[in-house]
This record gives structure tokens, C-alpha cells and sequence, in this order.
């Protein structure tokens, strides 16, 4: 029995169905039942709303969000090994949580959420962007969630709050804080994980806007900001030239200058940028 709920301790639950962490599923388990229910906490009021968890693996984070309040708590997980702890977790909590055994990157699970809808996930790093792009950039917004609680490498925790100027400022940074309020919740060491990895980790926890702060395109905002930052030592007029032909009357039309780099251009500017490109 654990502090949190009448369920085992994780490190009982993970020797009785034999959960090896495995390398190329990216897992790291939190095995400490107080740090995931701060990490449940972080994500704000759950009692009103539906969770999606994306990679449950033993359940820690899950017990978390269910001993917080969550309504219910929709669970997207990779690995079948992880399902029958998820069982009893979902025995222990009746009618409040699902799983689905599958690849977050393929599943739809709009279809089993009623809103108001918030994220959690502590997720391996490729996925996690991957994911944190898609949930950022549907054409529509505000989108189908309130705020999303994603654990994940420091540096891209760094990158997704990263001010204009800084190392980290990129495309991370303009496409969250275009439509998000975001802030870094917590950080944690290597030792809170089982096996702990080489980096250190961050709870990034993101608030979505009912608008964005300025007018764009989210597609052209992808691209522009894509090709600016794959190339960010290099002055705007080279590495945007491909995006248009007459690229450097674009930069100025949106208050840039064409000798200017990425990492000098603030948001509000790339939302020109990107309005200019698209020729609105
Ligand atoms: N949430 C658990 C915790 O905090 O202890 C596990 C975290 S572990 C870093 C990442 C989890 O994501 C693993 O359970 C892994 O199997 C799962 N996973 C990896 N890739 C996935 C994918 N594409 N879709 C769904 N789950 C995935």
C-alpha cells in the first residue's frame, strides 16, 4: 500500500509483472507516488476534467492524476507488457480510467474524451516533440485541450520558454508562446527515475490561450520559423530565400531586417513574418 492510494508500491508492482525498462521505448519510471502526485498537482484542478496520459508505463503518474480528482483519465500506452498493471490500477479507481494499448503518434483519442480535456504525460524525448508540434499547430484554435503537463529533457523544457537572444530561443519557443502561456513547473534529477537517465528533466506545463497573441498561419509560422532556425547562425535573407522570391521585401514588410539572424526576432515579428510570407 502506498501514501497516495491502497495499491501496491511501484517498485512491488514492477518486479511482480516483471517491467524491465526498455531502452527503445525511451522508459524511465517514476517510482516515487508523492513526486507524481506533485506532478498530477502541476497540471492544475483536474476534478472537472478528462486526462490524457500519453505513456502510462507502470502507472505512477496515472495513480498520481487519479489520486489528485481526475474525472477520468484516458491512457494511450505503447508497451502491452505495462497493461495488466494498468488493470488493477483501473479496478482500484471504477469507471475512471481507460487504456489504450497503442502508438500516441497513430491514436485518435478524441473519440473517448469529453471535455474540458487537460495532457499529462512524462514521455521519451522524440515522441514528446513530436507530439508537443502536433498539439501546438492544428489549424483551428483554441484546440481540444486546456493545458498539457509534459516532462521532459531540461533543454527542451529551456527551449519551449526560451525568450529572444538566448541559446535556446527557437521554433520550440515561438510555436508555444504564440498560443500558450508556459512556464517550467519543476525540475527533477536523473535519480528520480528508475533507471535514472543521463539528463536531468523539467515539467513544462502549458496554458492554451483563448487566442493567439498575434495573427497567423499556423502552417506558414511552422515553416517560416523551420527554415529561420535550421539554419540560425545565417543572416534571414539566406536561410528564408528559399520561401519566396522576393523574401527580403517580405522581412522588411514585416519590420525585419534582412541581415538580421532568427534568434533576434521576437514573436510578435515572426507572426509578421509569417503574414507576410502568406501574403495577407
Ligand atoms: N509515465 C510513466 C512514468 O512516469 O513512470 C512512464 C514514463 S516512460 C519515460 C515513457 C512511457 O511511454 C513508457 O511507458 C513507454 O512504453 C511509453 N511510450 C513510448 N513511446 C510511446 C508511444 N509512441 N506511444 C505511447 N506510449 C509510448
Amino acid at each position: 500500500m502506498s501514501a497516495i492510494d491502497s495499491l501496491p508500491p511501484l517498485r512491488e508492482v514492477i518486479a511482480t509483472h516483471d517491467l524491465r525498462a526498455k531502452k527503445s521505448l525511451g522508459q524511465n519510471f517514476l517510482l516515487d507516488l508523492n513526486l507524481t502526485a506533485k506532478i498530477a498537482r502541476a497540471a492544475g484542478d483536474l476534478s472537472e476534467c478528462d486526462v490524457l496520459e500519453i505513456g502510462p508505463g507502470p502507472g505512477g503518474l496515472t495513480r498520481g492524476l487519479l489520486a489528485s480528482g481526475a474525472r477520468r483519465v484516458l491512457a494511450v500506452e505503447k508497451d502491452a507488457r505495462c497493461l495488466p498493471a494498468l488493470a488493477e490500477i483501473a479496478e482500484a479507481y471504477p469507471g475512471r480510467l481507460q487504456v489504450i494499448e497503442g502508438d500516441a503518434l497513430k491514436v485518435d483519442p478524441l473519440a473517448h474524451l469529453t471535455p474540458p480535456i487537460r495532457v499529462a504525460a512524462n514521455l521519451p524525448y522524440n515522441v514528446g516533440t513530436e507530439l508537443l508540434v502536433r498539439w501546438l499547430t492544428p489549424t483551428e484554435w483554441p484546440p481540444y485541450w486546456q493545458s498539457l503537463t509534459l516532462m521532459f529533457q531540461k533543454e527542451v523544457a529551456q527551449r519551449i520558454v526560451a525568450q529572444p537572444g538566448s541559446k535556446a530561443y527557437g521554433r520550440l519557443a515561438v510555436l508555444a508562446q504564440w498560443r500558450c502561456e508556459t512556464r517550467i513547473a519543476m525540475e527533477l534529477p536523473p535519480e528520480a527515475f528508475t533507471p535514472p537517465p543521463k539528463i536531468r528533466s523539467a515539467v513544462v506545463h502549458l496554458t492554451a490561450l483563448p487566442e493567439p497573441k498575434f495573427d497567423a498561419d499556423a502552417d506558414v509560422l511552422q515553416k517560416v520559423t523551420a527554415a529561420a532556425f535550421n539554419q540560425r547562425r545565417k543572416m534571414l535573407r539566406a536561410s528564408l530565400k528559399g520561401l519566396a522570391p522576393d523574401i527580403e521585401d517580405r522581412l522588411l514588410a514585416a519590420g525585419i531586417e534582412p541581415t538580421e539572424r532568427a534568434e533576434q526576432v521576437n514573436l510578435e515579428r515572426f507572426c509578421a513574418l509569417a503574414r507576410a510570407v502568406a501574403g495577407t
